[in-house]
């Protein structure tokens, strides 16, 4: 299992979280072991629940969005109650996992303000010591162009040049994989004419159109936004490298790495033109899109279209 550096130094602040995840609005999956536990301690579970059109049970959260067994402490009740158990999906929040051919990667989802704090506060590059290789070549193709974009994000002072070094990074490497010239991956820089991330006006338009919205904020950041850039530029460079580590390997599945930068360039511009508090704008933009597949299929097939 490869990780950042920063992975272990993770704790859940429970009860003085300042947002805590069970109010996220999220409908959360329980699993059926847990289930059978939580009925031996807890008479209303099955009236908390209810099945998804996907066939999963799920809590039934309260109008506010919240989880019907967050309590007053800003604790879950279920956990108190079973002595310390919570059903597989809340036991692994903030941790998301990506397997592929070969290896598994984890890392902590910037959704969690707790989480957000460890990542954007890094003075140095936390995902020096990630998998370099592998055995399938466009996988290994993409872990090594992958190392060097660490490389120039963490050695360039300005994260938003950096993004464009990225995005004009990820048309070179999208030429090589679509003319099947793997092996010519050093010839690939980060200098040339610059490549458009996307319209940022028509994206939000498209978002608050076009995807499912938990939040009035959210709803609200996307029709107003802000002029001036928020976040220092030491933050953005580390929710730059949170993308990058998160989504920059996903091209192994679609052959597509253009789209995944363009995509990563989509959510750095539009966490640094939302609002004033640059953790509060990479925490709502990880709730809304990063945690819903179907808002990240809506923005991969709306960039495809717009490039
Ligand atoms: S958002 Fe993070 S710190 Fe807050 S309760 Fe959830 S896991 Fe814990």
């Amino acid at each position: 299992m490869h990780k950042p550096e920063y992975y272990d130094s993770f704790s859940c602040s429970a009860g003085s979280c300042p947002d805590t995840c069970c109010r996220a609005g999220w409908l959360i999956p329980l699993d059926s072991e847990t289930f059978d536990l939580y009925r031996t301690v807890d008479a209303d579970i099955s009236e908390n629940t209810f099945t998804d059109p996907d066939g999963d049970r799920v809590f039934r959260l309260r109008p506010d969005r919240s989880c019907p067994y967050l309590n007053p402490d800003g604790l879950c009740a279920l956990y108190i109650k079973t002595g310390g158990r919570l059903c597989e999906i809340c036991s692994k929040y903030p941790r998301f996992f990506e397997e592929y051919d070969g290896f598994t990667e984890t890392g902590l989802s910037v959704s969690c303000p707790t989480a957000a704090a460890l990542i954007l506060t890094r003075s140095d590059n936390p995902y020096r010591d990630l998998k370099r290789d592998a055995p399938d070549e466009l996988l290994g193709f993409l872990c090594r162009a992958r190392e060097r974009v660490f490389e120039m994000i963490y050695s360039d002072t300005d994260p938003d040049a950096a993004l464009q070094k990225l995005v004009f990074y990820g048309a070179e490497l999208q030429e090589l994989i679509d003319y099947g010239e793997l092996g010519l991956l050093s010839e690939a820089d980060f200098s040339g004419a610059l490549e458009p991330v996307a319209n940022l006006s028509e994206a939000r338009r498209f978002i608050l159109e076009n995807t499912e919205i938990l939040s009035e904020k959210w709803r609200e950041l996307l029709k107003s936004g802000c002029k001036a850039p928020c976040g220092s530029p030491s933050e953005r460079r580390n929710y730059l490298a949170y993308l990058v580590y998160r989504y920059f390997l996903k091209a192994v599945n679609t052959e597509d790495v253009f789209t995944e930068c363009r995509f990563i360039g989509l959510l750095y511009r539009l966490a640094a033109s939302l609002c004033g508090n640059y953790a509060e704008a990479v925490k709502l933009v990880s709730r809304e899109i990063e945690h819903d597949s179907e808002n990240i299929e809506a923005l991969l097939g709306y960039l495809s279209q717009t490039e």
